[in-house]
């Protein structure tokens, strides 16, 4: 499957609530969302009475909307969490927050998933000063993630960094702004992950 090249805000008008894809704009009242409270296309504003199935599927879509992931990687992430000791669903949201590309975005580097993906890609981040270009890498507790010499002047980062305060950063992990270093304190718990993803029903559709 390629990966989807359509408007951002047409995912959160099919799921009928902001999953916050674009950044800045996703706190301003230009957003989709706010605008149109229907979903997209000709029979958008239909109400339907969503079936048993069609609820977990739109979770699980949800979700890999949200961390930009594709079926294949989302699936592989499942069945990951399903080997580990502990809940199904939270291990699935604590694999897909250590995303490298994730911890980046939470760590205010980088305004949207999206793009902390192809900051991740191009090089820009090191893990323990170690340069990693995998947006699916996984950190662990006490890694440091930082950014190469080179790319700590880049205009985007700074000034990312400086609109970081609307989102809040989760307990799990701490950042050093002065010196733009981040680092994981903790394995993130499921109520450290603010998301509005009933991860229940992911488990449910994977297990038929
Ligand atoms: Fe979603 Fe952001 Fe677009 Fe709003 S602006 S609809 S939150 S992507």
């Amino acid at each position: 499957m390629a990966r989807y090249k359509d408007a951002l805000c047409r995912l959160c008008r099919r799921e009928g609530e902001k999953l916050f894809l674009k950044g800045d704009r996703c706190y301003t009242d230009k957003c989709g969302v706010e605008r149109r409270k229907y979903a997209p296309g000709q029979h958008g504003q239909r109400r339907k009475k969503l079936s048993d199935y069609a609820l977990q599927l739109r979770e699980k879509q949800k979700a890999k909307e949200i961390y930009g992931v594709l079926e294949k990687q989302f699936k592989r992430c499942f069945y990951q969490a399903e080997r580990k000791k502990g809940v199904a669903g939270s291990n699935l949201l604590q694999i897909l927050e250590s995303r490298l590309d994730n911890v980046v975005y939470r760590l205010g580097f980088a305004s949207n998933r999206r793009q902390a993906r192809q900051l991740v890609l191009h090089g820009h981040f090191t893990v323990n000063d170690k340069r990693v270009t995998i947006p699916s890498y996984l950190v662990r507790i006490g890694d440091t993630i930082g950014l190469k010499e080179a790319s700590k002047k880049l205009s985007i980062i700074e000034e990312n960094i400086a609109k970081m305060e609307h989102r809040g950063m989760p307990s799990w992990m701490q950042m050093d702004t002065a010196g733009l270093k981040g680092k994981i304190l903790n394995v993130p718990e499921r109520e450290d992950i603010e998301l509005p993803v009933q991860e229940q029903l992911i488990v449910e559709l994977y297990s038929k």
